[in-house]
């Protein structure tokens, strides 16, 4: 990556729009558009602008005019990503965005990579990395719930969790190392005591934080949902009944946990996401119970589990304590298993004692469906949903707080243990080390790429 080089890219999406935008970051940003560019205005140079600046004008490719379009200046450091910024807002015809991309590349701009612009944010420090990942969350965010999880994240709420415990965590560490200087004379410049209680505090909030990774992953992801039952009990009119509805936008942008593709509903501003699952009953078919082993699998994925009941041909009492059974077995108590009656809307419907706590719904007609909505956001509210409360949803800052807590746990019983120094101060230094992983501080070439290689080009 040559850094001194203005990059350019098309920020807004493929196909035609009313407006198509083109962004260009560098230093000579100004002087690549004002090869391209003549503003109507003559007596405007790009010597004269001064911080933010709105000019209409003409695109020319030689005598050509290519376009009519509105250009904002932003003169670093105070844009977007810290450099000389443009953004040229032309007629959105993917053939004139093209043309004027061209026209910008040809006189010295290059083409960004993915997320360039946000990485170029994060190297000017603009950002830091939890906040830039965040960037990519809140393009891709597709409901309330994930928008305002990415939003938080974004303004800073995770980089002010651990920030400043991460850098008490360094003035003890410095101190420790200073000890190690004089190794000889057994001294303690690092409070024993106040080091205990630094570590207790950091890793109680790294269990904190990782405690909110499943909720935060489900808000960012979509919560999963299986909806199991007998052949024929109605699930995929129970899907559609669903969706119409719900019908979510789907992101293409890649996640920790979705591994196929499902269908997303989005109900009351949160995100679901329905897993298909093949339907179970007892059956002595060998292959096809390997279908319902792997429907099995899918329902421990799963935050909620719609069990879907034939009303009109219901299973005997034995059959259904026995399959009851079974899926409860593969349940934990973070899991809701909701008991749904379908088909209530047959003539020979009738609701037996045994069947536990359910709701009647008929999927054909969509009735009952409002109960069955308000019981999967109910669910979402007892994960302990809390749009002021600080989440994570990103693997990669889960692991590093794993990793941090480790360290400290580590270090605490080296101390009970009364371990010298210079190995205290390795297990601070692995703490101080993943904690900067999350913000930045600490980031290998790797992981920057892997970050930044998730968003799109043009951001
Ligand atoms: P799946 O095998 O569980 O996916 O079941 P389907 O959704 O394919 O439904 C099987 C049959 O049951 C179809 O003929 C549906 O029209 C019918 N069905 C589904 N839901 C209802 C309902 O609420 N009432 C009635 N009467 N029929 C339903």
């Amino acid at each position: 990556m040559v850094k001194d080089q203005s990059i350019v890219a098309i920020a807004t999406p493929n196909g035609a729009g009313a407006i198509g935008v083109i962004r260009i970051s560098g230093a000579d940003a100004f002087d690549i558009l004002h090869k391209l560019f003549t503003p109507v205005n003559k007596n405007f140079t790009k010597e004269k602008i001064k911080g933010y600046e709105l000019k209409f004008g003409l695109i020319r490719d030689g005598d050509e005019i290519v376009d009519e379009v509105l250009v904002a200046y932003f003169k670093g450091p105070k844009s977007f990503t810290g450099e000389n910024v443009v953004e040229i807002s032309c007629h959105g015809s993917s053939y004139i965005l093209k043309r004027v991309l061209n026209l910008c590349l040809k006189h010295g701009a290059r083409m960004a990579q993915q997320g360039e612009f946000t990485m170029q944010a994060y190297l000017n420090k603009k950002l830091d990395l939890s906040q830039a990942e965040a960037v990519a969350d809140l393009i891709s965010a597709g409901n309330k719930a994930a928008h305002e999880l990415a939003m938080k994240q974004m303004k800073g709420s995770i980089s002010m969790e651990i920030g400043g415990l991460r850098e008490e965590l360094i003035k003890l560490a410095s101190l420790m190392e200073l000890e190690l200087d004089f190794s000889e004379e057994d001294v303690e410049f690092a409070d024993r005591t106040q080091l205990r209680e630094l570590a207790s505090t950091i890793i109680a909030k790294c269990t904190e934080l990782l405690s909110s990774f499943d909720l935060g992953n489900a808000i960012k992801e979509g919560i999963p949902v299986a909806i199991v039952g007998a052949p024929n009990a109605g699930k995929s009119t129970l899907l559609n009944a669903l969706l119409k509805e719900n019908r979510a936008i789907v992101s293409d942008i890649e996640g920790t946990t979705r591994d196929s593709i499902e269908e997303a509903l989005n109900i009351g501003g949160i995100g679901f996401r329905i897993i298909d699952t093949a339907g179970i009953r007892e059956t002595q078919d060998s292959i096809e119970n390997l279908g319902i082993e792997r429907t099995f699998e899918k329902i421990s994925e799963a935050q909620i589990v719609l069990w879907l009941i034939d009303a009109s041909n219901l299973p005997t009492p034995n059959t259904f304590a026995e399959l009851q059974q079974k899926l409860r077995s593969r349940l934990n108590q973070k899991q809701s298993l909701i008991y749904l009656l379908n088909k209530v809307d047959s003539s020979n419907f009738s609701a037996p004692s045994y069947i536990p706590e359910h709701l009647q719904i008929s999927a054909k007609n969509s009735s009952g469906l409002e109960k069955l909505e308000a019981a999967m956001t109910a669910h979402v509210d007892n994960m302990g949903y809390d749009s002021n409360a600080t989440l994570i949803s990103s693997a990669r800052h889960q692991d590093a707080l794993y990793r941090t807590k480790e360290s400290l746990e580590q270090l605490l019983s080296a101390m009970d243990l009364d371990i010298p120094s210079d190995l205290l101060a390795q297990d601070l230094r692995q703490a101080i080390y993943y904690l900067g992983e999350i913000t930045g501080q600490i980031s290998s070439d790797e992981i920057l790429g892997s970050i930044f290689s998730k968003f799109c080009i043009g951001k």
